[in-house]
């Protein structure tokens, strides 16, 4: 008889890495699914930035997938993902983190995955009382009965503390060799992982997605307010994780560059945004985002550029005005630390 298949939802977290191990163990085809939202935070800003340089750079997924000796499905779903973030029908947790919304989500296209590929049931990595709100124990029925998934949802850590689902009714996976894990407490997952002789896995500070970060979220409803609508380009997105936000007015932002390494993501950006640089002493990269700034706040935004460089106590420095079709040289005062207004920093 061939053997039953399962997809695990795989975060690159430890929780999804010994869910599926659990599975795999009794015998089932596991194969593994990471969906990927643009909100991601592991493999990009430790990318980018200097100071994150010594952290391994690894996509998490592909990691937790080549432990398990399992193919992984990796699937973009940034356009789908938008009405999630947009319009979450159970609302926000403490940030712009939709998590509820997110989970059926996720497991509902794991259904439909399930269906078109011929797989018997999903597993997930999720821990009754855990963080977030969605692995409360009253909304567990809700991601299920929503995704579409019922009883074909299987959380191999903490099934003991919930009706048998499908595949340990049938006898696909025996009961007694899950787990009952529950609460905020990480030892039993760091046991188990000792157990199964992982180590190495990630540990992500701040979450699995930006949308848990508060600064970020700050920043993403600055967007939307700013825009007047509630929308967002993957562009849009990526921007928000790197540099300062600084906005002087409603009609424009500041994107500073914090270090070199931001410098460099950012230049890739300075054929959709205007730019300055500055010329005089090093300094940072600034994307100027949002309608075209007319010569007085041209020179603020210079005054504050120059405030991030070297020159900040310098009683001129020397900046490049990039507009995208023509450069030109700007001189100022670069602006004192207190006449950045707090109200101007967004996040
Ligand atoms: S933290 Fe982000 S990815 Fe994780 S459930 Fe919440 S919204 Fe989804």
């Amino acid at each position: 008889m061939q053997p039953r298949k399962a997809v695990a939802l795989i975060s690159g977290g430890l929780d999804s890495l010994l869910a599926a191990r659990l599975i795999q163990q009794q015998g089932i085809h596991v194969e593994g699914i990471n969906y990927y939202t643009g909100f991601c935070v592991e493999g990009h800003t430790h990318a980018i930035r200097n100071r994150d340089r010594r952290r391994v750079k690894r996509n998490n997924a592909l990691w937790v997938a080549e432990q398990l000796g399992i193919k992984l499905h990796i699937v973009d779903i940034v356009d789908e993902y938008k009405d999630v973030v947009i319009n979450p029908r159970h609302g926000y947790g403490a940030n712009l983190n939709p998590c509820l919304d997110c989970k059926i989500f996720m497991v509902g296209k794991a259904r439909q995955w399930i269906d078109e590929n011929g797989f018997d049931f999903i597993i997930t990595g999720e821990v009754i009382g855990q963080r977030p709100k969605s692995q409360r124990k009253r909304f567990m029925p809700v991601i299920a009965d929503e995704s579409g998934a019922e009883d074909r949802l299987l959380r191999p850590l903490c099934a003991k503390n919930l009706a048998p689902t499908l595949p340990e009714r049938a006898g696909w996976v025996d009961r007694e060799l899950l787990k009952d894990f529950s609460g905020r407490s990480r030892k039993p997952q760091m046991a188990l992982a000792e157990e199964f002789g992982f180590r190495d896995y990630a540990q992500p500070a701040g979450g699995c997605c930006f949308l848990t970060n508060q600064t970020y979220s700050v920043k993403l409803k600055d967007l939307w307010d700013n825009r007047g609508r509630r929308d967002y380009e993957l562009d849009d997105i990526m921007l928000l994780k790197v540099g300062r936000h600084i906005r002087p007015s409603r009609s424009y932002k500041l994107i500073i560059a914090r270090e070199e390494g931001e410098t460099n993501f950012l230049s890739g950006y300075r054929h959709m945004f205007p730019s300055i640089s500055t010329v005089s002493h090093p300094g940072p990269l600034t994307l100027i985002e949002g309608e075209p700034l007319d010569e007085k706040q041209l020179e603020l935004a210079c005054a504050i550029t120059a405030r991030f460089s070297k020159g900040r106590d310098a009683e001129s420095v020397e900046l490049c005005y990039n507009d995208r079709q023509r450069e030109r040289s700007i001189h100022v005062k670069p602006l004192a630390a207190e006449q950045i207004r707090q109200d101007w920093i967004v996040g």
